[in-house]
């Protein structure tokens, strides 16, 4: 068997990991972390140390580690059929089955599932579908796209433009041209102490309506938003902010795009986060929660009211000039379709809703009132604490001190993953549905001894 040192040093000679610091990487200064076996909420690595995944991988395996089901679906799936295209009406059955399924489940007036292999791609597509309907429409100036700063929808060329963060912009060219933000319903972070929720929500509205004014609403094609905001920071909106946000949009022909990559299947304990808030969104966007992971599968869920002129514009110029060589690959399919069994059979969103409420509750008990915790928050299954020098202020720690990495080191030292969100000192959790009360419990009491072990 390969030792740990041997696999690091291939590591740092061969792999470029996503979202690592390469020079302190390839120096040996970050470790690389072997993850063997999983169970449940719990990894195991090579040396047998086991964590409690608070954050599900990326908020991801959303069923839980290592459920044979969905392997053996996989493996069911490999051996019958591992491949074929989805081009010019081909299909399988665990493909069009899982159409069905998540039609079945999403929110009213949706039509019909396009699949991709991840979140980014499938925005990809959610924009060429907006771009192509506009043309179809006679519309070829309708093309801008708004999003929000902190919102998180990818980072390819155009996902990555609609990604709020200036991580993914620095240095890479971004965003484009064709894309616009407005500002993050982030309550926590309001002009002004003051204001009440729903004032926050009209502020919002106004900055929308400002926007669109400056912009030109013939030149708007759609806005694009996470239910709840998740890399951004796990920011739930303020109270009537979808459908305040939805109204102006629908006034000016401008297409909702709900990405629901985090919320979808579950998270926030509904199927979708658009039923949750009251969104009737023209586009979906799925992936993460829709194998929990077991395979790579995303999908746009296109409504009624684009679908009926897509398939105008088919009819016109032939077929659609988009598509992938794994969209709806059998094996994700298969994943998928298990997958959302398990949901079903074990109550699994239910328990994300009843948990998460649990988790939330417990982790604003324990940090509430801590001095450098400015606020605690979340939504179903997902949760976040965020750091402040200054409570009254809600003054931020220096960006130096890294305060959010130090925490989730030192939780990381007590056995439990949580994540430190990329911009601000904000330490998140978005465990499995399967977490327990006792999990629960676990992941609060360590998150305290640790944020004690930072900040006192
Ligand atoms: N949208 C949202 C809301 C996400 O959270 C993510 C991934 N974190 C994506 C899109 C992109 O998904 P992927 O990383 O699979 O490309």
């Amino acid at each position: 068997m390969l030792t740990n040192d041997q696999l690091a040093q291939w590591d740092r000679e061969n792999f470029f990991h996503p979202s690592t610091h390469l020079a302190q990487h390839a120096r040996g200064e970050t470790a690389t972390r072997v993850i063997r076996t999983a169970k449940g909420c719990h990894i195991e690595d090579r040396d047998g140390v086991k964590l409690l995944d608070a954050f599900a991988g990326l908020y991801c395996v959303n069923v839980g580690y290592g459920r044979q089901e969905i392997a053996e679906a996989i493996a069911d799936q490999a051996r019958e059929l591992a491949y074929y295209h989805a081009y010019v009406g081909h299909g399988t059955e665990a493909s069009i089955t899982l159409s069905k399924m998540i039609l079945d489940r999403a929110p009213k007036g949706m039509s019909k599932v396009y699949f991709g292999q991840s979140g980014s791609d499938a925005n990809e597509t959610n924009v060429k579908l907006i771009w192509y309907y506009n043309n179809i429409l006679g519309r070829p100036e309708k093309k801008k796209i708004i999003s929000r700063w902190r919102g998180y929808h990818g980072s390819g060329l155009v996902t990555g433009s609609l990604t709020g963060l200036e991580l993914f912009h620095k240095k890479f060219d971004l965003p484009l041209s064709q894309v616009i933000h407005t500002d993050a319903p982030y309550y926590f972070r309001r002009p002004d102490a003051n204001m009440t929720e729903a004032q926050f929500t009209a502020h919002l509205v106004a900055e929308l309506e400002a926007l669109i004014e400056r912009e030109g609403a013939d030149t708007i094609a759609a806005f694009i938003g996470e239910p709840v905001l998740g890399t951004g920071g796990i920011v739930p909106p303020p109270e009537g902010y979808w459908p305040a946000m939805q109204a102006v949009l629908r006034k000016h022909d401008i297409l909702l795009v709900a990405d629901e990559v985090v919320t979808g299947f579950g998270r926030l304990g509904t199927m979708f986060g658009s039923d949750h808030y009251g969104m009737t969104p023209d586009l979906i966007t799925i992936a993460k929660g829709l194998t929990s992971a077991y395979a790579p599968l995303s999908g746009s869920i296109v409504g009624d009211r684009m679908w009926k002129v897509l398939e105008q514009g088919t009819d016109e110029n032939g077929a659609i000039g988009h598509g992938w060589t794994y969209s709806a690959h059998p094996i994700g399919a298969a994943a998928g379709v298990a997958n959302l069994k398990l949901l079903d059979d074990l109550n699994l969103v239910q328990n994300a809703g009843e948990v998460g409420a649990y988790l939330n509750a417990a982790m604003t008990a324990a940090l509430g009132d801590h001095p450098n915790v400015g606020d605690v928050r979340g939504e179903g299954m997902l949760c976040a604490v965020e750091f402040v020098k200054d409570r009254e202020k809600r003054e931020v720690f220096d960006a130096a001190d890294k305060i959010g990495p130090q925490v989730s080191g030192a939780l990381l030292a007590e056995g439990v993953i949580g994540r430190a969100m990329p911009q601000g000192d904000i330490l998140g959790f978005a465990p499995p549905f399967c977490l327990t009360r006792a999990e629960a419990d676990e992941v609060v009491e360590k998150t305290a001894r640790a944020v004690a072990k930072v900040l006192g």
